[in-house]
């Protein structure tokens, strides 16, 4: 095999660092080309050191001149800003993009990563919800693989290996139902933020914890998989399954169910991404049905999960209405964050941005960008509002 140069965007997050883990255990098969931050500047630094890639950047520009007198003795070039990250994973040595930053932010990138004929390895699940359409075309005209590296999808991307002309009947997207699956209305309007963090199964970013206990995650997993494995919304189920054991399952149209498991551990899929369509050795945990516990299965609640029906509403409605419920809910997931609105508040504001933004049928990139913009203003404007 030969060696493949990867392009980390997020190396300092919870999949970047994984994913470092995973290039480190096959240094014959992957070199850590390109490492990149939003703000933790020391991190970054350390994992330079460390990893010896060819670039590194930092999104946020105040940073700069540390990470480059930190870095002044070795040859790896740094650079800073927004518009560095779109230029860098465009170097022509580059095999591989890892979109594992957060949020919108990662739309802009993994567009020039497209464009410039990388493959890519997505985790950054929000620029499938906000452009799902655009990115794939992109990604036909440059002939470029999306990889998932989100567990659900790479599960089902698993069970589809050796099924090209078996048309698939529908996809069941596994859910933990997070730290709150047992709680009544009444203990979610009282759910503070460290105890929406703390989430059962996996240890992940803020946002994405935050998202997991309100079920917005799984409903930007489904408008994921509609676009990942081109399906229509009704063949995209949600079973609740607390253990995290089975990660997806696919049925086919003879009825027959293949489902791939494991224990939870991201690693499994981000070096699936990296390495197919083969498969590689490694040292990870291994699932042992003997101390497994039992496996259940429950239906998702829509009512105290309102996020869910939401997301189905806007995969239902299309145009630039994910893109809509996906710039509400990362500013009510800050506002949660910062103690400033109460769980089930934030799906009161998606909904109500939901209704208030402008509605486009067929929006092009610069919509995205509109569309994105608009929606942060409103529902920070129905935060601040009493009447929502
Ligand atoms: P994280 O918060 O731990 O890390 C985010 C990374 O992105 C950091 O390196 C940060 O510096 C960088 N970043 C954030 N905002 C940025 C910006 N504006 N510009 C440049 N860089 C920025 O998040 P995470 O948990 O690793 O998740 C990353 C992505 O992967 C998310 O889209 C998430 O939904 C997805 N994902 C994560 C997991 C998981 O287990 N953590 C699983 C599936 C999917
Ligand atoms: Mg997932």
């Amino acid at each position: 095999m030969i060696q493949k140069k990867i392009a980390i965007l997020g190396s300092t997050g919870s999949i970047g660092t994984q994913a470092l883990q995973v290039i480190q255990a096959h240094p014959e098969q992957y070199e850590a080309y390109v490492l990149t931050a939003n703000h933790r500047v020391d991190q970054l630094i350390a994992q330079a050191r460390t990893h010896r890639p060819e670039a590194v950047v930092i999104a946020d520009e105040a940073h700069y001149p540390r990470l480059r007198e930190a870095l002044a003795d070795l040859p790896i070039k740094v650079y800073a800003g927004a518009q560095a990250l779109c230029q860098i994973v465009e170097d022509s040595a580059i095999d591989l993009v890892l979109t594992a930053m957060v949020g919108y932010a990662g739309l802009k990138p993994t567009i020039h990563a497209i464009r410039a004929g990388k493959a890519i390895a997505l985790a950054n699940k929000e620029t499938l919800v906000v452009a799902g359409e655009l990115i794939n075309c992109l990604a036909q005209t440059h002939r470029v693989p999306i990889l998932p590296v989100d567990s659900e999808h790479s599960a089902i991307f698993q069970c589809l290996a050796g099924e090209l002309e078996n048309p698939v009947e529908k996809v069941i997207l596994t859910a933990s139902g997070g730290p709150f699956r047992t709680c009544s209305h009444a203990q979610l309007c009282a759910a503070t933020k460290a105890e929406a963090l703390r989430h059962p199964n996996w240890e992940m970013g803020a946002k994405i914890t935050i998202d997991s206990a309100s079920m917005m995650n799984k409903g930007f997993e489904v408008i994921e998989a509609k676009w990942l494995f081109g399906l229509q919304p009704g063949q995209i189920e949600v079973v609740v399954h607390p253990q995290s054991i089975i990660h997806s399952m696919v049925q086919f149209e003879d009825g027959s169910i293949k489902a791939q498991l494991g224990l939870p551990d991201m690693r499994l899929p981000i070096q699936y991404a990296f390495s197919y369509p083969r498969r590689l050795k490694n040292e990870l945990p291994r699932l042992d049905f003997r101390t497994c516990p039992t496996l259940t299965f429950e239906q998702p609640d829509t009512t105290r999960f309102r996020n869910l029906a939401l997301a189905y509403e806007a995969l239902q409605r299309g145009g630039n209405m994910p893109c809509i419920v996906n710039a509400a809910n990362e500013v009510v997931v800050a506002a949660f964050l910062r103690d400033e609105v109460s769980f089930p508040d934030m799906s009161r504001v998606i909904a109500a941005t939901m209704a208030q933004a402008t509605y486009l049928p067929q929006p092009q990139y610069d919509d995205y960008v509109q569309t994105d913009q608009e929606a942060r203003r409103l529902a920070s404007n129905i935060l601040k509002s009493t009447s929502f």
